[in-house]
């Protein structure tokens, strides 16, 4: 079975095609639940590894996942992608070969089926989780609904004099805003597609929202409560997602990189998303930028910090995220990848990833709707329709859901593809420990000096980053050594402990005179034995990140 395109899995499909695969790569592949949602679904983690070369926990990991806001439905198509890749490129890509013979993917392709479940019946766009919060019951006022039943909910346009919208002069079907000094014309008032909970007759206040909460808000780091942030939940974790979430990947000791697939933007987000730049460790800063170089390199998307480039608003930061809580502690490279960008799609270029939204010049729309016209969906012109409560509106407009959440089937696959390879890089940098050499050599009778070299094959440090010293999560190297009956240690311990090695990273320029990292990623260990000649000496040497090597040598 192959990732499909040509429509939105449900939840039915996804485990499906699950299923099917597990059945197909027994050795590569795992599914098991880490949770169930709020309405009772489990969420499946898939588990990416060749088995045949050593459990998944005795190798580095990324951890991906998808779909935590209801309506991203791209999201999970993407991680599905990526499993699809590593599986059918085993054994025949030779990049993924390696990758998946070396490392471990994690990748949670829905974490939130119950809103992905509702949003694919009912078309309404909700952000997160089906949950009632902060109210148990709907506030008064406009809620959002299909009202024409026809699958979509677009947009509501009424003739209004003292309306704040317009037709655009070159195409009509567009709304600009009303410039401030426009004195007559044939003016709209705009409202979403819906119904009024308990109408006055006369004010239409939106109504906020039943499902008011954001998983992506309900993070242990930085988190906030309602009053600070919206969608934050009562506590931290207290959604079973983002709980089940969380468990999964402090139990998984071996992620080192991190991944959330979510919609729109076409962009790489960083930590932090509440502080500046200059409050990262260098060495941390300098990682992210030479990963986001390279995201940008494989997948078209530039990568930016949250803080910097990608706030709400001027004066508010997000609290509670996710990948704030993956670097800050854990000190695992945490991302957010926003798929798809219709204003790239449509041509435009250089403007604000948060700002545009707000407000942009007119002949940007005319683009975007040039675009929707070649894409066949997008832009609904308006079309009379006899509402229930307002009477004759005109519905039409902008389709959220099929054109600015997520790319037109048609663009899904081409939109998609190059992610699997920014994966794969993230996977690959992070440290691999190996066994250079384990050596005896007789040194007097029936003793044997025993050297073992070990060395980080990987890109990062084994600590992964300075992040991680500093929050003392990252234990040092531990080395065992297995003898067999009646060898004896004459000198040094049967476990040692051999620190953090370096990685590649620190070596950007031969010029560069001020640190010595020639052998960073380098140390050996030492022991004498006595034993007799064709024992067998085993070691094992394991780093919660960096993975487990393993070593033998007779004597
Ligand atoms: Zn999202």
């Amino acid at each position: 079975m192959r990732v499909r395109y040509d429509r939105f899995y449900d939840y039915a499909a996804l485990l499906e095609t699950l299923n099917a695969w597990t059945a197909e790569f027994p050795s590569l592949l795992g599914v098991e639940p880490i949770g169930t949602s709020y309405e009772g679904r489990e969420i499946p983690l898939a588990t990416v590894t060749n088995l045949e070369t050593g459990p998944p926990l005795e190798k580095p990991a990324i951890f991906v996942h998808a779909q935590i806001h209801a309506m991203e439905f791209t999201g999970t198509t993407a991680a599905l992608a990526l499993v699809d890749r590593l599986l059918h490129g085993h054994g025949s890509d030779e990049r993924v070969t390696h990758a998946v013979d070396t490392r471990t993917f994690y990748v949670v392709p829905r974490v939130n089926p119950d809103g992905a479940e509702a949003g694919l019946a009912d078309g309404r766009w909700r952000r997160s989780s089906v949950r009632p919060y902060p109210r148990e019951e709907p506030e008064d006022g406009l809620h959002r609904e299909d009202v024409d039943g026809d699958g979509r909910v677009l947009y509501m346009r009424i003739p209004d004099s003292n309306g704040s919208w317009k037709p655009h002069p070159d195409d009509p079907r567009l709304l600009v805003a009303r410039r401030p000094d426009d004195l007559a014309g044939h003016f709209y008032r705009v409202l979403p597609e819906g119904t009024i909970r308990n109408w006055d007759g006369v004010t239409i206040p939106i109504a906020p929202a039943l499902e008011g909460l954001d998983l992506n808000r309900n993070w242990p780091a930085e988190w906030a409560p309602e009053s600070e942030q919206q969608g934050a939940g009562p506590y931290p974790t207290s959604e079973p997602e983002v709980r089940a979430l969380v468990q999964a990947i402090v139990d998984r000791r071996n992620i080192t990189s991190y991944v959330g697939y979510h919609t729109f933007s076409g962009v790489h987000l960083r930590p932090w998303s509440g502080h500046p730049d200059d409050d990262f460790p260098v060495a941390d800063l300098r990682a992210f930028k030479l990963m986001g170089e390279e995201a940008m390199r494989l997948t078209g998307y530039p990568a930016i910090s949250i803080f910097h480039d990608f706030k709400y608003h001027p004066k508010q930061v997000i609290r509670g995220g996710d990948v704030d809580w993956v670097y800050d502690h854990l000190g695992a490279y945490g991302w957010v990848t926003e798929f798809w960008s219709p204003q790239r799609a449509a041509g435009l270029d250089g403007y604000h990833f948060i700002e545009w939204i707000r407000e942009h010049p007119p002949e940007d729309d005319l683009a975007l709707i040039k675009l929707a016209d070649e894409l066949g969906e997008g832009y609904v012109d308006w079309y009379p329709f006899e509402h229930p409560q307002l009477g004759r509106v005109e519905i039409g407009g902008w389709d959220l859901v099929r054109f600015w959440f997520n790319p037109p089937l048609s663009r899904l696959e081409q939109e998609l593809s190059p992610h699997a390879d920014f994966a794969l890089f993230l996977a690959l940098v992070s440290p691999r420990l190996e066994a250079r050499s384990f050596e005896a050599t007789p040194v007097g009778d029936r003793a044997y000096r025993l050297r073992l070299v070990l060395e980080n094959a990987g890109w990062l440090p084994t600590n992964v980053s300075e992040k991680a010293l500093e929050r003392k999560i990252v234990r040092p190297i531990e080395v065992e050594l297995e003898l067999p009956d009646g060898a004896r240690l004459a000198a040094g311990r049967a476990r040692e402990e051999a620190g953090q090695l370096g990685g590649r990273i620190e070596r950007r320029s031969v010029t560069w005179w001020g640190v010595d990292h020639s052998t960073s990623e380098r140390t050996k260990v030492d022991w004498v034995v006595e034993a007799k000649p064709g024992d067998r000496i085993g070691v094992v040497a394991r780093h919660e990140r960096a993975g487990t090597a393993r070593a033998e040598v007779v004597l």
